[in-house]
Protein backbone atom coordinates (compact mmCIF):
# COMPACT_ATOMS: atom_id res chain seq x y z
CA UNK A 1 0.00 0.00 0.00
CA UNK A 2 1.12 3.44 -0.50
CA UNK A 3 1.45 6.39 1.82
CA UNK A 4 1.67 10.02 1.33
CA UNK A 5 3.74 11.42 4.03
CA UNK A 6 2.66 15.17 3.48
CA UNK A 7 5.20 17.00 2.23
CA UNK A 8 5.25 15.32 -1.28
CA UNK A 9 7.48 12.19 -0.81
CA UNK A 10 5.53 8.93 -1.55
CA UNK A 11 6.95 6.56 1.26
CA UNK A 12 6.13 3.01 -0.28
CA UNK A 13 4.00 1.71 -2.99
CA UNK A 14 2.83 -2.07 -3.81
CA UNK A 15 0.58 -3.18 -6.50
CA UNK A 16 -2.39 -3.75 -4.11
CA UNK A 17 -3.05 0.16 -3.32
CA UNK A 18 -6.98 -0.65 -3.01
CA UNK A 19 -7.93 -0.74 0.39
CA UNK A 20 -10.92 -2.14 1.33
CA UNK A 21 -11.90 0.74 3.52
CA UNK A 22 -13.98 3.76 2.70
CA UNK A 23 -12.80 6.79 1.81
CA UNK A 24 -12.81 8.61 5.21
CA UNK A 25 -16.03 11.23 4.55
CA UNK A 26 -18.36 9.25 7.39
CA UNK A 27 -21.56 8.03 5.69
CA UNK A 28 -22.20 11.59 3.87
CA UNK A 29 -21.33 11.91 0.26
CA UNK A 30 -18.29 12.51 -1.14
CA UNK A 31 -18.76 16.28 -1.71
CA UNK A 32 -20.29 16.63 1.65
CA UNK A 33 -23.55 17.75 0.30
CA UNK A 34 -26.88 16.04 -0.05
CA UNK A 35 -26.35 13.42 -2.27
CA UNK A 36 -30.45 13.77 -3.44
CA UNK A 37 -28.72 17.25 -5.06
CA UNK A 38 -29.74 19.30 -7.58
CA UNK A 39 -28.56 17.45 -11.19
CA UNK A 40 -31.56 18.86 -12.74
CA UNK A 41 -32.52 18.00 -16.33
CA UNK A 42 -30.51 16.99 -19.06
CA UNK A 43 -27.50 19.26 -19.31
CA UNK A 44 -27.55 19.16 -15.81
CA UNK A 45 -24.36 19.97 -14.07
CA UNK A 46 -22.60 18.61 -10.92
CA UNK A 47 -19.60 20.22 -8.68
CA UNK A 48 -18.08 17.88 -5.96
CA UNK A 49 -15.92 19.76 -3.51
CA UNK A 50 -12.16 18.60 -3.72
CA UNK A 51 -11.94 15.73 -1.36
CA UNK A 52 -8.48 15.79 1.34
CA UNK A 53 -5.93 13.90 0.74
CA UNK A 54 -6.18 10.43 0.73
CA UNK A 55 -3.33 8.85 3.27
CA UNK A 56 -2.94 5.35 1.58
CA UNK A 57 -6.59 4.62 0.86
CA UNK A 58 -7.71 3.25 -2.18
CA UNK A 59 -9.51 5.19 -4.77
CA UNK A 60 -12.07 2.24 -5.42
CA UNK A 61 -13.73 0.05 -3.37
CA UNK A 62 -17.00 -0.55 -5.99
CA UNK A 63 -16.33 -3.24 -8.78
CA UNK A 64 -17.58 -0.49 -10.77
CA UNK A 65 -14.94 2.42 -9.51
CA UNK A 66 -12.30 -0.82 -10.55
CA UNK A 67 -13.79 -1.25 -13.51
CA UNK A 68 -13.79 2.83 -14.58
CA UNK A 69 -10.22 2.73 -13.34
CA UNK A 70 -9.43 -0.29 -15.21
CA UNK A 71 -10.21 1.47 -18.33
CA UNK A 72 -8.03 4.33 -17.77
CA UNK A 73 -4.90 1.87 -16.57
CA UNK A 74 -5.65 -1.03 -19.27
CA UNK A 75 -4.66 1.41 -21.67
CA UNK A 76 -2.36 4.17 -20.67
CA UNK A 77 0.91 3.62 -22.40
CA UNK A 78 2.81 5.66 -19.59
CA UNK A 79 2.84 3.66 -15.95
CA UNK A 80 4.78 6.77 -14.80
CA UNK A 81 1.78 9.07 -15.86
CA UNK A 82 -0.45 6.40 -13.99
CA UNK A 83 1.75 6.55 -10.87
CA UNK A 84 1.98 10.15 -10.55
CA UNK A 85 -1.71 10.85 -11.06
CA UNK A 86 -2.28 8.53 -8.12
CA UNK A 87 0.14 10.44 -6.45
CA UNK A 88 -1.40 13.68 -6.88
CA UNK A 89 -4.70 12.59 -5.83
CA UNK A 90 -3.53 11.06 -3.65
CA UNK A 91 -1.83 14.16 -2.32
CA UNK A 92 -4.96 16.74 -2.62
CA UNK A 93 -4.07 17.99 -5.32
CA UNK A 94 -6.92 17.66 -7.31
CA UNK A 95 -9.84 20.40 -6.95
CA UNK A 96 -13.39 20.47 -7.13
CA UNK A 97 -14.92 18.23 -9.64
CA UNK A 98 -17.37 19.43 -12.24
CA UNK A 99 -19.22 16.36 -13.86
CA UNK A 100 -21.51 16.65 -16.84
CA UNK A 101 -22.48 15.26 -19.84
CA UNK A 102 -19.57 13.76 -21.94
CA UNK A 103 -16.86 15.81 -19.48
CA UNK A 104 -15.55 15.77 -16.11
CA UNK A 105 -13.38 18.64 -15.62
CA UNK A 106 -10.71 19.91 -12.89
CA UNK A 107 -8.01 22.07 -12.30
CA UNK A 108 -4.87 20.03 -10.81
CA UNK A 109 -2.13 21.26 -9.16
CA UNK A 110 1.61 20.21 -9.37
CA UNK A 111 3.53 19.98 -6.51
CA UNK A 112 5.31 23.42 -7.71
CA UNK A 113 2.03 23.99 -7.96
CA UNK A 114 1.13 24.60 -11.14
CA UNK A 115 -2.20 24.78 -11.86
CA UNK A 116 -3.46 22.87 -14.88
CA UNK A 117 -7.02 22.22 -16.20
CA UNK A 118 -7.68 18.81 -16.82
CA UNK A 119 -10.44 17.26 -18.67
CA UNK A 120 -11.37 13.35 -19.21
CA UNK A 121 -13.94 12.62 -21.82
CA UNK A 122 -16.37 9.80 -22.40
CA UNK A 123 -18.72 9.18 -25.20
CA UNK A 124 -22.11 10.21 -24.24
CA UNK A 125 -25.47 7.25 -24.41
CA UNK A 126 -27.20 8.49 -28.09
CA UNK A 127 -31.53 9.10 -27.06
CA UNK A 128 -31.90 5.73 -28.75
CA UNK A 129 -29.75 3.87 -26.42
CA UNK A 130 -31.51 5.84 -23.35
CA UNK A 131 -35.11 4.68 -24.49
CA UNK A 132 -33.85 1.10 -24.62
CA UNK A 133 -31.47 2.03 -20.95
CA UNK A 134 -35.47 2.88 -19.74
CA UNK A 135 -37.13 0.50 -20.80
CA UNK A 136 -35.12 -2.78 -19.16
CA UNK A 137 -34.82 -0.11 -16.22
CA UNK A 138 -38.85 -0.52 -15.78
CA UNK A 139 -38.49 -4.08 -15.84
CA UNK A 140 -36.09 -4.51 -13.89
CA UNK A 141 -37.77 -2.37 -10.66
CA UNK A 142 -34.51 -3.69 -8.43
CA UNK A 143 -31.94 -2.19 -10.80
CA UNK A 144 -33.78 1.57 -9.75
CA UNK A 145 -33.83 0.58 -6.12
CA UNK A 146 -30.44 -0.29 -6.09
CA UNK A 147 -29.13 2.71 -7.71
CA UNK A 148 -31.16 4.75 -5.66
CA UNK A 149 -29.21 2.85 -2.57
CA UNK A 150 -26.31 4.10 -4.69
CA UNK A 151 -25.58 0.70 -5.67
CA UNK A 152 -24.98 -0.44 -9.15
CA UNK A 153 -25.54 -4.36 -9.16
CA UNK A 154 -23.87 -6.24 -11.72
CA UNK A 155 -26.90 -7.80 -13.41
CA UNK A 156 -27.70 -3.74 -14.11
CA UNK A 157 -25.10 -3.53 -16.00
CA UNK A 158 -25.19 -6.91 -17.77
CA UNK A 159 -28.62 -6.19 -19.03
CA UNK A 160 -27.71 -2.74 -20.10
CA UNK A 161 -25.63 -4.55 -22.22
CA UNK A 162 -27.73 -7.14 -23.65
CA UNK A 163 -30.23 -4.01 -24.40
CA UNK A 164 -27.13 -2.70 -26.37
CA UNK A 165 -25.85 0.52 -24.04
CA UNK A 166 -22.42 0.20 -22.41
CA UNK A 167 -22.56 1.79 -19.13
CA UNK A 168 -18.85 1.50 -18.12
CA UNK A 169 -15.97 2.56 -20.07
CA UNK A 170 -14.11 0.05 -21.79
CA UNK A 171 -10.63 0.52 -22.36
CA UNK A 172 -9.11 3.41 -24.17
CA UNK A 173 -12.96 5.73 -23.97
CA UNK A 174 -11.97 7.54 -21.13
CA UNK A 175 -10.20 10.56 -23.26
CA UNK A 176 -7.50 12.89 -21.97
CA UNK A 177 -7.04 16.69 -22.17
CA UNK A 178 -5.06 18.81 -20.61
CA UNK A 179 -3.46 22.04 -20.88
CA UNK A 180 -0.05 20.88 -19.89
CA UNK A 181 0.38 19.65 -23.72
CA UNK A 182 0.27 15.79 -23.15
CA UNK A 183 -1.23 14.07 -25.87
CA UNK A 184 -1.59 11.09 -23.72
CA UNK A 185 -3.48 10.59 -20.65
CA UNK A 186 -0.52 12.49 -18.40
CA UNK A 187 -0.58 12.96 -14.14
CA UNK A 188 -3.35 15.30 -14.15
CA UNK A 189 -6.11 13.46 -16.25
CA UNK A 190 -4.88 10.22 -14.45
CA UNK A 191 -5.09 11.74 -11.50
CA UNK A 192 -8.76 13.55 -12.10
CA UNK A 193 -10.12 9.42 -13.47
CA UNK A 194 -8.11 8.28 -10.04
CA UNK A 195 -10.34 10.95 -7.60
CA UNK A 196 -13.62 10.64 -9.84
CA UNK A 197 -13.31 6.57 -8.97
CA UNK A 198 -13.86 7.51 -5.64
CA UNK A 199 -16.51 9.91 -6.41
CA UNK A 200 -18.29 7.01 -8.49
CA UNK A 201 -18.16 4.55 -5.19
CA UNK A 202 -19.91 6.79 -3.32
CA UNK A 203 -22.77 7.63 -6.24
CA UNK A 204 -22.82 5.65 -9.40
CA UNK A 205 -25.62 8.54 -10.66
CA UNK A 206 -21.96 10.08 -11.57
CA UNK A 207 -21.26 7.53 -14.45
CA UNK A 208 -25.06 8.06 -15.99
CA UNK A 209 -24.31 11.86 -15.73
CA UNK A 210 -21.32 11.38 -17.45
CA UNK A 211 -23.38 8.99 -20.06
CA UNK A 212 -25.74 12.23 -20.68
CA UNK A 213 -28.81 11.90 -18.26
CA UNK A 214 -28.70 13.33 -14.17
CA UNK A 215 -30.25 11.62 -11.83
CA UNK A 216 -33.10 13.38 -11.41
CA UNK A 217 -33.85 13.31 -15.62
CA UNK A 218 -33.22 9.93 -15.18
CA UNK A 219 -36.14 9.47 -12.91
CA UNK A 220 -38.69 11.92 -14.53
CA UNK A 221 -37.93 9.60 -18.04
CA UNK A 222 -38.53 6.75 -15.56
CA UNK A 223 -41.92 7.72 -14.56
CA UNK A 224 -42.82 8.68 -18.28
CA UNK A 225 -41.23 5.37 -19.46
CA UNK A 226 -44.21 4.00 -17.05
CA UNK A 227 -41.68 3.30 -14.26
CA UNK A 228 -42.01 2.85 -10.83
CA UNK A 229 -43.23 6.64 -8.93
CA UNK A 230 -39.19 6.66 -7.50
CA UNK A 231 -39.43 10.19 -7.66
CA UNK A 232 -42.30 10.81 -4.94
CA UNK A 233 -42.18 10.70 -1.47
CA UNK A 234 -38.96 10.55 0.16
CA UNK A 235 -36.43 11.92 -1.84
CA UNK A 236 -37.94 15.62 -2.26
CA UNK A 237 -35.65 17.93 -4.51
CA UNK A 238 -34.67 21.29 -4.58
CA UNK A 239 -34.81 23.81 -7.38
CA UNK A 240 -31.78 25.63 -7.85
CA UNK A 241 -27.80 25.18 -7.49
CA UNK A 242 -26.64 23.84 -3.76
CA UNK A 243 -24.47 26.70 -2.20
CA UNK A 244 -21.76 24.34 -1.90
CA UNK A 245 -21.68 22.81 -5.11
CA UNK A 246 -21.62 26.44 -6.43
CA UNK A 247 -19.21 27.89 -3.99
CA UNK A 248 -16.51 24.36 -4.87
CA UNK A 249 -17.08 25.40 -8.72
CA UNK A 250 -15.00 28.44 -7.61
CA UNK A 251 -11.99 26.76 -9.18
CA UNK A 252 -13.19 25.66 -12.51
CA UNK A 253 -15.29 28.74 -13.47
CA UNK A 254 -13.19 31.42 -15.23
CA UNK A 255 -12.05 34.00 -13.49
CA UNK A 256 -14.04 37.40 -12.87
CA UNK A 257 -13.94 40.24 -14.94
CA UNK A 258 -11.80 43.14 -14.59
CA UNK A 259 -13.04 46.16 -12.91
CA UNK A 260 -14.86 48.90 -14.98
CA UNK A 261 -13.47 51.78 -15.84
CA UNK A 262 -14.75 54.88 -14.55
CA UNK A 263 -17.45 56.87 -17.24
CA UNK A 264 -17.19 59.96 -17.77
CA UNK A 265 -20.23 60.84 -15.91
CA UNK A 266 -22.63 59.40 -13.73
CA UNK A 267 -25.38 57.76 -15.25
CA UNK A 268 -28.70 59.30 -16.46
CA UNK A 269 -32.01 57.11 -14.84
CA UNK A 270 -35.07 57.29 -17.79
CA UNK A 271 -37.38 59.40 -17.37
CA UNK A 272 -40.49 58.11 -15.17
CA UNK A 273 -42.86 61.33 -16.81
CA UNK A 274 -45.71 59.60 -18.38
CA UNK A 275 -49.37 59.63 -19.26
CA UNK A 276 -50.27 57.41 -16.73
CA UNK A 277 -51.43 58.52 -13.57
CA UNK A 278 -48.75 57.51 -10.92
CA UNK A 279 -50.44 54.86 -8.02
CA UNK A 280 -51.46 56.46 -5.17
CA UNK A 281 -48.76 57.44 -2.53
CA UNK A 282 -46.11 57.28 -5.38
CA UNK A 283 -44.38 60.62 -6.34
CA UNK A 284 -42.54 59.78 -9.34
CA UNK A 285 -40.43 63.22 -9.67
CA UNK A 286 -39.27 62.68 -6.06
CA UNK A 287 -38.27 58.93 -7.30
CA UNK A 288 -36.29 60.79 -10.61
CA UNK A 289 -34.31 62.62 -8.25
CA UNK A 290 -33.58 59.76 -5.74
CA UNK A 291 -32.84 57.82 -8.78
CA UNK A 292 -30.29 60.49 -9.98
CA UNK A 293 -28.66 60.73 -6.75
CA UNK A 294 -27.94 56.69 -6.39
CA UNK A 295 -25.99 57.70 -9.99
CA UNK A 296 -24.10 60.26 -8.45
CA UNK A 297 -23.54 58.54 -5.39
CA UNK A 298 -22.62 55.38 -7.15
CA UNK A 299 -20.14 56.85 -9.71
CA UNK A 300 -18.27 58.48 -6.85
CA UNK A 301 -18.26 55.02 -4.78
CA UNK A 302 -16.95 53.85 -7.84
CA UNK A 303 -14.12 56.70 -8.62
CA UNK A 304 -12.69 55.98 -4.97
CA UNK A 305 -12.93 52.37 -5.46
CA UNK A 306 -10.26 53.05 -8.12
CA UNK A 307 -8.76 55.51 -6.73
CA UNK A 308 -4.76 54.18 -5.71
CA UNK A 309 -4.69 52.52 -2.14
CA UNK A 310 -7.89 52.54 -1.34
CA UNK A 311 -7.94 48.78 -0.50
CA UNK A 312 -5.73 50.43 2.88
CA UNK A 313 -8.99 52.49 3.89
CA UNK A 314 -11.85 51.39 6.08
CA UNK A 315 -14.84 52.03 4.50
CA UNK A 316 -16.93 54.85 5.49
CA UNK A 317 -19.52 54.34 8.11
CA UNK A 318 -23.24 53.75 6.97
CA UNK A 319 -24.98 57.51 7.45
CA UNK A 320 -27.19 57.74 9.37
CA UNK A 321 -31.15 59.14 7.74
CA UNK A 322 -30.63 62.75 9.38
CA UNK A 323 -26.75 62.95 7.59
CA UNK A 324 -27.93 61.18 4.22
CA UNK A 325 -30.97 63.76 3.73
CA UNK A 326 -28.14 66.68 4.41
CA UNK A 327 -26.34 64.78 0.84
CA UNK A 328 -29.67 64.51 -1.08
CA UNK A 329 -30.22 68.06 -0.39
CA UNK A 330 -27.15 68.86 -1.53
CA UNK A 331 -28.56 67.47 -4.67
CA UNK A 332 -30.83 70.59 -5.43
CA UNK A 333 -34.30 68.66 -5.31
CA UNK A 334 -37.58 69.77 -6.15
CA UNK A 335 -38.95 72.22 -3.50
CA UNK A 336 -41.72 69.69 -2.41
CA UNK A 337 -38.67 67.01 -2.09
CA UNK A 338 -36.80 69.50 0.37
CA UNK A 339 -39.68 69.86 2.37
CA UNK A 340 -39.59 66.10 3.06
CA UNK A 341 -36.46 66.03 3.91
CA UNK A 342 -36.24 68.68 6.06
CA UNK A 343 -39.22 67.40 8.14
CA UNK A 344 -38.21 63.26 7.56
CA UNK A 345 -34.38 63.76 8.82
CA UNK A 346 -35.69 66.25 12.09
CA UNK A 347 -33.66 69.13 10.95
CA UNK A 348 -36.37 71.69 9.86
CA UNK A 349 -36.40 74.26 7.05
CA UNK A 350 -33.75 76.72 8.43
CA UNK A 351 -31.57 73.42 10.00
CA UNK A 352 -31.76 71.72 6.63
CA UNK A 353 -30.30 74.64 4.96
CA UNK A 354 -27.59 75.09 7.19
CA UNK A 355 -26.73 71.56 7.21
CA UNK A 356 -26.22 71.95 3.42
CA UNK A 357 -23.93 74.48 3.75
CA UNK A 358 -21.47 72.52 5.70
CA UNK A 359 -21.84 69.85 3.14
CA UNK A 360 -21.35 72.11 0.70
CA UNK A 361 -17.96 73.52 2.34
CA UNK A 362 -16.82 69.75 3.53
CA UNK A 363 -18.71 66.82 2.85
CA UNK A 364 -19.41 64.53 5.95
CA UNK A 365 -16.53 66.21 8.24
CA UNK A 366 -18.00 69.19 7.78
CA UNK A 367 -21.62 68.04 8.85
CA UNK A 368 -20.10 66.48 11.96
CA UNK A 369 -18.52 69.73 12.95
CA UNK A 370 -21.84 71.71 12.83
CA UNK A 371 -23.50 68.35 14.38
CA UNK A 372 -21.27 67.32 16.65
CA UNK A 373 -19.85 69.24 19.90
CA UNK A 374 -17.15 66.90 21.75
CA UNK A 375 -14.48 67.35 24.08
CA UNK A 376 -11.09 68.02 23.21
CA UNK A 377 -8.80 65.10 24.65
CA UNK A 378 -5.81 66.65 26.57
CA UNK A 379 -3.23 66.27 24.22
CA UNK A 380 -5.08 67.91 21.17
CA UNK A 381 -6.14 70.65 23.67
CA UNK A 382 -2.57 71.44 24.24
CA UNK A 383 -1.57 70.73 20.01
CA UNK A 384 -4.76 73.64 19.91
CA UNK A 385 -3.33 75.71 22.63
CA UNK A 386 -0.07 75.91 20.88
CA UNK A 387 -1.74 76.86 17.40
CA UNK A 388 -3.68 79.47 18.58
CA UNK A 389 -0.81 80.75 20.45
CA UNK A 390 1.46 80.77 17.51
CA UNK A 391 -1.05 82.24 15.38
CA UNK A 392 -0.84 85.66 17.18
CA UNK A 393 2.41 85.46 18.46
CA UNK A 394 4.00 88.53 16.16
CA UNK A 395 0.60 90.77 17.08
CA UNK A 396 0.54 92.98 20.27
CA UNK A 397 -1.08 92.33 23.00
CA UNK A 398 -4.59 94.78 22.50
CA UNK A 399 -4.86 92.82 18.42
CA UNK A 400 -5.06 89.23 20.02
CA UNK A 401 -8.68 88.10 19.97
CA UNK A 402 -10.07 86.84 23.35
CA UNK A 403 -11.54 83.54 22.97
CA UNK A 404 -13.82 81.55 25.15
CA UNK A 405 -13.35 77.88 25.03
CA UNK A 406 -16.35 75.24 25.48
CA UNK A 407 -15.72 71.78 24.29
CA UNK A 408 -13.96 71.88 21.01
CA UNK A 409 -15.51 75.34 20.55
CA UNK A 410 -13.68 79.38 20.79
CA UNK A 411 -16.40 81.80 20.72
CA UNK A 412 -14.65 85.33 19.77
CA UNK A 413 -15.55 87.89 22.36
CA UNK A 414 -18.55 89.48 21.09
CA UNK A 415 -20.34 86.36 20.00
CA UNK A 416 -20.30 86.57 16.18
CA UNK A 417 -17.46 84.39 15.52
CA UNK A 418 -16.49 81.24 16.57
CA UNK A 419 -13.50 78.26 15.94
CA UNK A 420 -14.22 74.64 15.65
CA UNK A 421 -11.95 72.04 16.29
CA UNK A 422 -12.50 69.32 13.85
CA UNK A 423 -11.28 65.91 14.94
CA UNK A 424 -9.14 65.98 12.22
CA UNK A 425 -7.40 68.52 13.62
CA UNK A 426 -8.54 71.25 11.55
CA UNK A 427 -10.16 74.91 12.62
CA UNK A 428 -13.62 75.52 10.94
CA UNK A 429 -14.52 78.75 10.74
CA UNK A 430 -18.22 79.32 12.24
CA UNK A 431 -20.36 82.85 12.49
CA UNK A 432 -23.73 83.47 14.19
CA UNK A 433 -26.90 84.11 11.81
CA UNK A 434 -30.21 84.63 12.57
CA UNK A 435 -29.31 83.12 16.58
CA UNK A 436 -28.06 79.99 14.77
CA UNK A 437 -23.87 79.03 14.54
CA UNK A 438 -23.59 78.61 10.58
CA UNK A 439 -20.44 77.59 8.76
CA UNK A 440 -18.51 80.12 7.11
CA UNK A 441 -15.80 78.93 4.57
CA UNK A 442 -13.50 76.60 4.39
CA UNK A 443 -10.95 74.83 7.47
CA UNK A 444 -7.82 75.75 7.68
CA UNK A 445 -4.69 73.99 9.37
CA UNK A 446 -3.97 77.52 10.92
CA UNK A 447 -6.86 79.05 13.51
CA UNK A 448 -5.92 82.58 12.15
CA UNK A 449 -6.55 81.73 8.56
CA UNK A 450 -9.97 80.64 9.77
CA UNK A 451 -10.62 83.45 12.21
CA UNK A 452 -10.11 85.70 9.01
CA UNK A 453 -12.20 83.84 7.01
CA UNK A 454 -15.28 83.88 9.34
CA UNK A 455 -14.39 87.59 10.04
CA UNK A 456 -14.35 88.84 6.38
CA UNK A 457 -17.84 86.45 5.98
CA UNK A 458 -19.61 88.00 8.65
CA UNK A 459 -18.62 91.56 7.09
CA UNK A 460 -19.31 91.12 3.41
CA UNK A 461 -22.44 89.45 3.98
CA UNK A 462 -25.48 90.28 5.16
CA UNK A 463 -27.07 89.43 8.02
CA UNK A 464 -30.46 87.60 6.74
CA UNK A 465 -28.72 86.75 3.65
CA UNK A 466 -29.12 82.79 3.45
CA UNK A 467 -30.00 81.28 6.80
CA UNK A 468 -33.22 80.80 5.51
CA UNK A 469 -35.05 78.88 2.40
CA UNK A 470 -33.03 77.29 -0.41
CA UNK A 471 -28.94 77.11 0.50
CA UNK A 472 -26.69 79.38 -1.86
CA UNK A 473 -24.24 77.61 -2.75
CA UNK A 474 -21.39 79.57 -0.46
ZN1 LIG B 1 -1.57 17.36 -17.84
Amino acid sequence: MTRYDGDGAEVEETDDWYEPEGVPVGGAAPDGTDPEGTDGGAGAERTFAALPPARGRGFAQTWWGRAWLTALEGTALDTQQLKAGRRLARAGAVGAVSVRPGRITAVVQDRDRTAHRADVLLQELSDEQWDRFLDMAVERAGHVAALLDREMPPHLVEDAELAGVELLPGLGDLEPECDCGAWDHCGHTAALCYQVARLLDHDPFVLLLVRGRGERALLDALQSHGGPSSTSGKRPRLEGVDAAEAFAAGGIRPALPGVPPLPAEPGVPPSLDTDEPPTAGVDPSALEFLAARTAVQAHRLLAEALREGHERHPPAPEPTVARDAVRLAAGEPPRAVTARLADGSGRGREGLAVAVRAWRQGGAAALTVLDEEWTVDAEALARAGAALASAWAESDEAERPVLRARANRWTLDGGRIQLRLGRDGRWWPYRKERGRWVPAGDAAQDPATALATADSEARTEPEADTAAGRPSGT
